[in-house]
């Protein structure tokens, strides 16, 4: 199970969310067949969006991140309901390069430069769009860059994904805490102080410690309170009508054009991997629709 929950630290003037995303990181590798340093990146995205998504407020919202890096990598897309429904997908997931100098998966390298994306569509008009250039590519630095300079929420953002020698996720994880705005300064102060000095999640999570733990350890207070506690899930929601529409959109001509080369149109779902089969009958049949 992947638990995620919701805290409130320091008389509610303190936003804390903490997951155990072993078993999500460990399926999405196993779905895309990701590299060890792909199962890190990607991972570690999926669980900073778990966070995010556990924000939204009704049914019907919707998040998608985008990481576009000049890295080997690719490009990471992420997209969450407020189910806690996430899929996610990158471009090379074969991708595997060299530990870093500390011996780590070079996530960094991995994905390069470019640009952070969180688009929250929260059935108004337009959605919320939010960019910021990638700090590091580290993903965990990159949002709390973005938290700070596109929503003016100074955030502590720590994630991990740790593999085994086997190739396996052995643990997964992360945390996010943000002051809110009536928060005094001197919590302000502790709290960095604090998670300047904390071993990374992962190793938290190795020692044992639940995520009840870990949100009371990162904070430094005792009387933390739980204020929401749920599940999230890799999920895809593709479907026929969903593909039909991309092909509508491509135009019957072009579709054909494909359809001639080939002797039929294969669509493959990026997050997922289904893939929709169109013969020229059916492509017939969508335009006179
Ligand atoms: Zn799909």
């Amino acid at each position: 199970m992947n638990s995620i929950k919701k805290y409130l630290a320091y008389s509610k003037s303190v936003r804390v969310m903490a997951i155990d995303a072993t078993e999500m990181v460990q399926e999405i590798r196993d779905l895309h067949n990701l590299s060890n340093l792909a199962t890190a990146a990607l991972g570690r995205v999926m669980i900073v969006s778990s966070m995010i998504a556990s924000t939204l407020k009704s049914y019907e919202d919707r998040l998608t991140i985008q990481i576009k890096g000049d890295g080997p990598l690719g490009n990471i897309v992420v997209c969450a309901n407020s189910a806690l429904e996430l899929k996610g997908y990158i471009t090379n997931p074969e991708v595997e390069l060299p530990l870093n100098n500390e011996g780590k998966l070079d996530v960094s390298k991995g994905i390069g430069l470019g640009t952070l994306t969180v688009i929250k569509d929260i059935g108004l008009k337009d959605p919320y769009v939010g960019t910021c250039e990638l700090l590091t590519g580290e993903i965990g630095d990159d949002f709390a860059y973005y938290f700070n300079v596109s929503e003016q929420t100074p955030s502590v953002v720590s994630v991990g994904v740790l593999i085994g020698k086997d190739g396996n996720v052995q643990k997964a994880g992360g945390y996010i805490i943000q002051p809110l705005p009536d928060c005094e300064d001197k919590v302000i102060d502790k709290l960095e102080s604090i998670n300047i000095k904390l071993p990374s999640i992962t190793e938290l999570m190795s020692e044992g410690r639940t995520i009840d733990d870990i949100a009371i350890n990162a904070t430094g207070d005792e009387k933390i309170e739980t204020v929401y506690s749920g599940e999230v899930k890799v999920k895809c929601d593709c479907s026929l009508e969903r593909i039909e529409n991309t092909i509508v959109a491509l135009g019957k001509e072009e579709a054909l054009k494909v359809l001639e080369e080939t002797g039929k149109l294969e669509l493959t779902c990026n997050f997922c991997n289904k893939k929709y089969d169109f013969l020229k009958e059916d492509i017939e049949k969508l335009f006179n629709k």
